[in-house]
């Protein structure tokens, strides 16, 4: 007897047909003899619902008041789930208790709308196991130190899963989703996207950091932190299908560097369409510059990705980095209205309609000319590249976002990923 931890995406609950499958796979798993915590997400496109609904009603710019509301209003979406399924599973003849993440509870820090956990108490949880019931916890969601409900981030449920599964020790952690493994890119994106039958926690760290979002980066980095063994595979094959072939079927995360023979050189590209770039224009080229600039940007919460500083004509140089859309406005705001008269600048351009390609892969630790290859395959599809930013086991590039599809494509065959060219 094993404790599995399963979690369910919004596609895969996203009907009640669907989730009476979910709970008859769930009751496949009780039966052979396991023990079962399930982390449901809300049903597809809820969220969204609850958010733009929170849209309509909120002011302009949003005070921790309203963030506050923001998650108690969007944590309502698992807290619906989680009872739906308990009801499923009861009528499949099995014992099954839902909770809240306040419930268990699931201890967050207070920053709403991006929680962190910072402890799981599973006594409740454990007793429920041990009188043999199902145990289905909300994913997204916890509580803070005061009392209030916080949510998790989107695409959160990912790592609920898995920090519940590190907290008990579970022997795995399923991630059931609308596809049946992690491919070589988003396989919406790319048809001839591959199935990779194991990635590297690393390589999977990068591209969900990178901006794919079958895993939120939480998750794979908890997975990391307590060797959690996590699988991605599909909730949409019969929910009766031999359950030891379903429990190897999907991507495994493996933690043992060299697992495969010969490592492939790029294992995979991530894109994201969420950023957004800031260039501040004539500033002195100075020391402290660089501070002056990002110093308040970093004091007002929001995020920096790559970052540019030109060569400087007649002592002044231009500048330029990459933020969240959502925090665009802000960091527009900010440095035309206070960073620009401070330091001098002569001026502050923003583009929002930009995207971040990546290459990511171990095997380009020990091969040179990975980011040549993928700077001549834009070349020669006309895309320019406005900003580069490089580590050990990836490059990205970023570019205007009316090209992220052909740049996209255009990397994947060049890198030898297409499904034709190692069939
Ligand atoms: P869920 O609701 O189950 O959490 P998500 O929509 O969050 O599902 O994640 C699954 C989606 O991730 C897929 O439908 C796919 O479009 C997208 N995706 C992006 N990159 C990849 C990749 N490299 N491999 C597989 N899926 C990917
Ligand atoms: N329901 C949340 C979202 O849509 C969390 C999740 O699905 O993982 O982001
Ligand atoms: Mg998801």
């Amino acid at each position: 007897m094993a404790l599995i931890v399963h979690k369910y995406g919004g596609t895969s609950m996203g009907s009640t047909e669907r989730i009476r499958n979910v709970a008859k796979r769930v009751a496949k798993w009780v039966r052979a003899g396991h023990q079962l915590v399930v982390v449901p997400s809300a049903m597809s496109g809820e969220t969204n619902r609850l958010l733009g609904l929170a849209k309509e009603l909120s002011p302009e710019k949003l005070g921790p008041d309203a963030l506050r509301e923001l998650d108690a209003i969007a944590a309502t979406g698992e807290q619906v789930s989680v009872g739906l399924l308990a009801l499923a599973l009861q009528a499949e003849g099995l014992g099954a208790v839902s909770y809240g993440g306040w419930q268990v509870p699931i201890q967050t820090d207070s920053a709403f709308t991006k929680a962190r956990i910072a402890s799981i108490d599973d006594t409740r949880v454990r007793a429920d196991l041990a009188a043999g019931k199902v145990v289905i916890i909300t994913g997204f969601q916890g509580i803070d130190p005061d009392g209030h409900v916080t949510t998790l981030g989107r695409g959160g449920s990912d790592t609920s899963a898995v920090a519940v599964a590190a907290a008990m020790k579970a022997h795995e952690c399923l991630i059931y989703t609308d596809v049946d493994g992690v491919y070589t890119t988003d396989p919406r994106i790319v048809p001839e996207a591959q199935r990779l039958s194991t990635i590297s926690f690393e390589e999977m760290l990068e591209m969900a950091s990178l901006g794919s979002k079958v895993l939120q980066i939480r998750s794979v980095e908890f997975a990391g932190k307590y060797r959690v063994p996590l699988r991605v595979l599909s909730s949409f094959t019969p929910w009766d299908i031999d359950i030891i072939e379903e429990a190897r079927s999907g991507t495994l995360i493996t933690f043992e560097e060299d697992e495969k023979m010969e490592q492939a050189v790029v294992s995979g590209i991530a894109f994201n369409r969420d950023e957004a770039k800031i260039t501040v224009m004539g500033v002195p080229d100075k020391p402290g510059i660089a501070y002056q600039i990002l110093g308040p940007v970093a004091d007002a919460n929001i995020d920096i990705d790559v970052i540019i500083q030109n060569v400087s004509h007649d002592g002044k140089t231009d500048f330029s980095f990459t933020v969240h859309r959502n925090d665009y406005a802000k960091t527009l705001d900010l440095l035309t209205n206070t960073v620009a008269p401070a330091t001098g600048a002569l001026q502050v351009l923003g583009d929002p309609k930009i995207c971040k390609v990546s290459i990511v892969g171990i095997g380009m630790r020990s091969h040179v000319g990975v980011a040549s290859t993928m700077f001549r395959t834009l070349s020669e599809e006309g895309i320019n590249i406005q900003m580069i930013s490089t580590s050990e086991i990836k490059t990205s590039v970023v570019i205007d976002e009316k090209y992220m599809e052909l740049a996209v494509r255009a990397l994947h065959k060049a890198f030898g990923l297409d499904a034709a060219a190692t069939a």
